[in-house]
Formats: C-alpha cells, structure tokens, sequence
C-alpha cells in the first residue's frame, strides 16, 4: 500500500536541489514511515548530545585559563572534540563520528560560541538593529510566506555591502566534467544561495553583493549570481510547490518520483518507493 504523504507547507532554500531531483523522495521523508526509516541508527543527522558537551568544555576552560584569540578558541574545541568522538566510539556509537560531518549545525554552533568567546561578531551599520537583516541564523521568508529558509550567516562589509554565507561540512564542489574544466560549486547549493538573496531581497529590500559557500576549513567559495537568476529561482520554487501541492491533493503524489540510477542508490526512502521498485524491474528486465 503506497505511503500516506501530506502537501508541504513551505519550501525551504536547502530544500529545493532535492525536491527538483526527486519530489517524491522528499514527500516520503515526512511521512510516518519515512521518519521513523531516518531515525535509524547511522541515518540522518545527530550528535546533539556531544555538540552540547563540546561546547560546555570549551566554556569552562574559557572561564578557567581564558580564551583570548581564535587561534586559543581552535585549540580548545579540537581538544575537546577529540575527547568527544573517542566516547562516542567507546559507547559503540561510531555512526556519529566525525561529528562535523554528522552533528546538525555542527559549523554554526561552533562559529557561535568562538563570536561569544572571542568577540568576533558581524559590522552592524550605525543605527542597524534589532530589524537588521545582519548576524547568524537568520530567518528569510519571501512575501507569500512559503518559501522559507534560514541563511547561517548575513555579513555587512565596512563598505555597506552585504553578504549571505552558508556554512558546508560536506563536499561542495561537483565532480570535474573534465581534467581541464574548473571545479563548480554544486547545483543545488548555488540555487539554495540564489534563493537566500532573492528572500533577503524581498524581506529587508537590499540585494546582497556576495553569496559564499564557506567550508570547516575556512575556506569560501562565490556563487555567481544576477538579480534576475535570483528572482526567477525564487518564482520557479513556488511553481514547483504548487505543482507538488496539486498532485499529492489529486492522491498522484507517486507520479512526481524521478527514479535514476545516479539518485535512487543513495536514498534511504526505497523501501516506500513504489515507483523505485517497478522501475528497478524494469531495468533489469530491459
Ligand atoms: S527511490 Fe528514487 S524515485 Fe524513489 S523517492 Fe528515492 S530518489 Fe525518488
């Protein structure tokens, strides 16, 4: 019997590479059956617990010996991670290490606590405040309400320029097309970017001047982006809602899966997948 699926209330930037990929699969992963499939030991993201405890560690040495610079800030959160992950691994809890690629928010919370510590915050404008669209985690919501999103990072340069970072703990660059071609950042991160600017645009009225992808190691890679890219991502993500809306409300949800061979291996919803299944037959079949 096909999985029950509901109609998504909104869509977020992170959300959208995916959902073009294969709406089905994520439909699947809000239903029931595809919670409970991610809620598997080594599924999903997790390390809540340990984050916590890093961070806890890292406070106290703050306040015992002092912290004074980012370089003290780095070295105490290494010497607190490693002790971390060799718990984890004594409690049989291996599927959580290394816990900056398993840990939710891993690079967030970690770029939190080293701003409260050292100092080191994004430039308000003078007379910017509480409605600024500047500083961490912020929430971006387009006018209608329905895609929504929250960027890890707004920064203003000294020059009033702004600047919308995301903060990427997995690989960022697609696989090179060729030994000469340059590495490109993945599709689905530059649209996810190009959303974020497109609903900062339309909740604070400024346009960003930069969009970063910025990995663990500081590393920062540019998304390339015009004002017009931007718009029309945002007005092909509420298409796209619409449509997925229209076909789960027609109980034809099953139709919007896209089963590929370079998809369907790495997603944890085959199990409810019907039309995985009979597309699985298919090609062994052809
Ligand atoms: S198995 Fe393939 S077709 Fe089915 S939901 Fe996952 S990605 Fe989509």
């Amino acid at each position: 019997m096909a999985v029950v699926v509901e109609p998504l209330v909104t869509l977020s930037p992170s959300q959208y590479g995916r959902l073009l990929r294969c709406p089905y699969q994520v439909l699947l992963e809000k239903s029931a059956e595809g919670k409970a499939i991610q809620a598997l030991p080594g599924r999903g993201a997790g390390g809540a617990g340990p984050i916590g405890t890093i961070i806890h560690g890292v406070l106290e040495q703050a306040n015992l010996t002092g912290i004074m610079d980012e370089a003290g800030f780095e070295a105490a959160w290494q010497q607190q991670l490693v002790a971390q992950e060799a718990q984890l691994v004594k409690k049989h809890q291996e599927h959580l290490v290394p816990l900056a690629y398993r840990a939710r928010n891993y690079a967030v919370r970690k770029l939190l606590l080293q701003w409260l510590i050292v100092g080191k915050k994004p430039t308000l404008r003078d007379g910017e405040s509480a409605g600024s669209p500047v500083g961490a985690e912020k929430k971006l919501t387009d006018s209608t309400g329905v895609v929504s999103g929250t960027a890890d990072l707004i920064r203003r340069q000294s020059t009033g320029d702004l600047e919308v970072l995301d903060y990427k703990t997995g690989g960022i660059m697609e696989a090179a097309v060729s030994e000469t071609s340059a590495p490109q950042v993945k599709q689905g991160y530059v649209l996810q970017l190009r959303l974020y600017a497109a609903l900062l645009h339309e909740q604070a009225g400024e346009w960003p001047t930069r969009l970063v992808i910025a990995d663990l190691a500081g590393g920062e890679h540019e998304v390339s982006f015009t004002r017009e890219q931007c718009t029309e991502v945002l007005e092909s993500a509420l298409g796209l809602h619409k449509q997925v809306n229209l076909a789960v409300i027609d109980g034809k949800a099953n139709e919007l899966a896209k089963p590929a061979a370079d998809v369907c291996p790495l997603c944890a919803m085959r199990p409810l997948c019907e039309p995985y299944a009979e597309w699985l037959i298919g090609q062994n079949g052809a």
